[in-house]
């Protein structure tokens, strides 16, 4: 097994952490070299339109338009048609810039008109000048409900309407059984020119669990040449950002690096993790699980963070394929994980 003339690189991502090692990694893969699926189990229909919100991220963030501060919604944002619908008492809880409601507009109108959101994306990115390939994780309705102490809630509904408060005690995601993934998403897994597939470090039971629960996902996962990395979204025992943390400890497990490679590792999904220099300590025990372990700097500041945690990421990756390699030539079974 060959691998060093493979150059296509497959990202699942949610949205903002997800978004930032994406960026990376385009600035160092020309082109189609770099196909992102994105999570769209947070996708909700709201005032009769279809938002995407880890979608959104991606694009804003791979078009140079993403608001840096807020980390979600477009750079130099207007709110006159917030503030028009205050007045008339409608709705506000979600926050949908002018500019920002342009893409949910758009998206809604080319939807209605039979198009696949596979197909309404890629129209989206062309406009937006993004030469990598951002696919949604399917072009059927998956629906994220978090199940908390006080009832079932809405994804968004517990996310930015509720901020997080709720305690969690498990996710359901409504239509996964009857939902197919983007058929390009599966493609990009198989491809023999795939040199490597990256679990972004994005909310591992919100964002990337439902890419993963899609039928045949996990299963190509398992048989695909090429190797499969994650980074940790937890970083010195807390979530760079949003709920995970939260989630973790809710959930009873470990709020620890260690507690995200356990989770992807009992499915037998990864060939590699990626920690932080912050979380060194762990690498021995992430080994012991049967998963060779990159430490690093992970958190993403600057652009050259992303850059240079996208290289070290397909660089290690790269690595573990040639050593599967070695493993196959000498005539020995795969190993599993
Ligand atoms: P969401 O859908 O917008 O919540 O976005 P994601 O699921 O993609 O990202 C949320 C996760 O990204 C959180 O668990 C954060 O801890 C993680 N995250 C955000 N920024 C960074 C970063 O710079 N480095 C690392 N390692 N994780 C990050």
């Amino acid at each position: 097994m060959t691998t060093g003339a493979r150059s296509h690189c497959v990202a699942l991502s949610g949205g903002v952490g997800g978004a930032k090692l994406a960026l990376g990694l385009s600035r160092l893969l020309p082109g189609d070299a770099l196909t992102v699926v994105c999570n769209t189990a947070d996708d909700f229909d709201h005032l009769g339109l279809r938002i995407c919100p880890d979608l959104d991220t991606v694009m804003y963030t791979l078009g140079g338009i993403s608001n840096r501060d807020t980390g979600w919604g477009q750079a130099h944002e207007t709110w006159s048609f917030l503030e028009a619908l205050s007045h008339l008492g409608g709705e506000t809880w979600f926050r949908l810039g002018d500019r920002d409601l342009a893409t949910h507009v758009e998206r809604t109108r080319r939807l209605r008109a039979g198009e696949s959101l596979t197909e309404v994306t890629t129209a989206l990115c062309e406009a937006l000048g993004i030469a990598a390939r951002v696919l949604p994780m399917s072009d059927d309705p998956v629906r994220t409900v978090v199940l908390t102490e006080t009832g079932e809630l809405s994804f968004q509904h517990y996310f930015v309407r509720d901020a997080c408060a709720p305690t969690v005690s498990g996710f359901r995601f409504d239509g996964i059984d009857t939902a197919r993934p983007s058929p390009a998403f599966l493609e990009a897994l198989e491809d023999h020119d795939t040199a490597a597939i990256l679990v972004c470090p994005s909310n591992p039971f919100v964002s990337v669990d439902p890419l993963l629960a899609l039928d045949g996902v996990e299963v190509t996962l398992r048989r695909t040449g090429a190797p499969v990395v994650a980074v940790s979204p937890i970083v010195g025992g807390a979530a760079v950002k949003g709920p995970a943390a939260k989630m973790m400890a809710e959930l009873g497990m470990p709020v620890t690096a260690v507690g995200v490679a356990r989770h992807y590792r009992e499915r037998d999904l990864l060939d590699g993790f990626v920690i932080d220099d912050d979380d060194a300590g762990q690498a021995a025990e992430i080994e012991d699980l049967g998963l060779p372990t990159l430490v690093t700097g992970t958190v993403m500041e600057t652009l050259a963070d992303r850059e240079r945690l996208a290289r070290e990421t397909i660089d290690f990756a790269r690595n573990l394929d040639s050593r599967r390699g070695d493993v196959a030539e000498a005539g020995s079974p795969e190993p599993s994980a």
